[in-house]
């Protein structure tokens, strides 16, 4: 249940609240909008009835069921979306989408620096690397561990871009947090739920990607186990499902960005390497992404993708990441409007082949 407080109760109110909601055996999470403040009950065995009574507490608006079986990563839960602040500075859910770029794999100092230069020039925002590799074959390149670590590491101190880096196993949180500025949880481990307990103390933001086969609702839940936890900085990353489509690697669900989008109060940021796996897709698909309303990319870059260890084909060019980047600037198409004899004096928008086109 979320119990929404007046405009203008008391600090007072807002405690009495806080103390009933556990004296009826739930867990208060409260969140203070600009203008309201809202107490999310959550828990189960708690007595629902006596929480609705609170309707008739000091200082109440109004006492509602939350929609969802997600409750605290849903929408109804906060009045306003969570920004998440990465490395310090980095700001992901705000008015501008960031882009996250960097290799499958780090591979070399040489490799790594040369691809946080490029991609920092570019405009990138955060370096993404991974040191610890989920490979669906036990025989390819597993990833250099600590010794990528340390090198995301200098390259951050050198660029100063914040590092998101894959956490595939709880024995590895505490290494990578002292050398990361963000977990990534891998698709492949979005229900490892022990994995998700234990981000949710580690004390760092954690990106969340989606289960190649996983439901929005299952996306959503496993982001739960992170809040409930009491890590509120969480980033949902889609980044391509499962579907019969043989053509492309994964189908990267864009509705899903805009479905997560209006659920949850948290950031969604889309990942067109893995979701599309073709590297001629990869730059109208991070326009549609941003389009759909994505908060950001997180984008495979490699300075030679053909000597990759992993990801290589859908590995962009320092160069090509440049040019995507210039070309998330650039205009939507416009579109063709029907003649409009009232607007044809006053038109804003431009003619096409004699057509007046809609304002861009
Ligand atoms: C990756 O980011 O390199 C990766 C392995 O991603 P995913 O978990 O989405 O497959
Ligand atoms: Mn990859």
């Amino acid at each position: 249940m979320v119990i929404n407080m007046a405009a203008g109760s008391t600090e007072a109110e807002l405690q009495h609240v806080i103390e009933r909601v556990k004296e009826c055996g739930f867990q208060p999470h409260v969140t203070r909008g600009s203008e309201r403040a809202i107490v999310a009950a959550v828990g189960s065995g708690g007595s629902r009835a006596a929480l609705e009574a609170l309707k008739a507490a000091p200082g109440v608006e109004d006492v509602v069921p939350i929609a969802h079986p997600f409750k605290l990563v849903s929408r109804q839960t906060r009045g306003d979306r969570t920004r998440v602040d990465v490395g310090g500075g980095v700001v992901i859910g705000g008015e501008a989408a960031v882009v996250m770029a960097g290799p499958c794999s780090v591979e070399s100092r040489e490799q790594i620096f040369a691809t946080a230069r490029a991609v920092k020039a570019a405009g990138a925002s955060m370096l993404r690397g991974g040191a610890y590799k989920p490979r669906t074959s036990p025989y390819e390149f597993q990833g250099l561990g600590l010794e990528a670590l340390k090198l995301l590491r200098e390259a951050r101190e050198e660029t100063g871009l914040p590092v998101v880096t894959e956490v595939m196993s709880t024995n590895d949180i505490q290494v990578i947090g002292e050398h990361a500025d963000m977990f990534q949880v891998g698709a492949r481990n979005m229900q490892n739920f022990d994995l998700l307990r234990q981000l949710a103390k580690a004390g760092k933001p954690v990106l969340l990607k989606r289960g190649p086969s996983a439901t929005i609702k299952e996306w959503l839940l496993a982001a739960e186990y992170l809040l409930a936890g009491g890590n509120p900085n969480v980033v949902l990353c889609e980044r391509g499902i499962k579907t019969f489509e043989t053509e492309t690697r994964n189908t990267l669900d864009l509705a899903a960005v805009a479905l997560a989008r209006e659920l949850s109060h948290l950031p969604v940021i889309a990942d067109p390497s893995h979701g599309t796996g073709r590297r001629e897709l990869i730059a109208p698909a991070s326009r549609a992404a941003i389009a759909i309303g994505a908060d950001g990319l997180i984008l495979e870059v490699h300075p030679c993708p053909e000597r990759a260890l992993s990801d290589g084909a859908q590995s962009l060019t320092l160069e090509e990441f440049a040019r995507l980047m210039k070309g998330l600037t650039a205009p939507l198409r416009p579109v063709l409007a029907p003649p409009n004899p009232n607007l044809a004096s006053t038109d804003k928008g431009g003619r096409v082949n004699g057509h007046s086109v809609y304002p861009v």
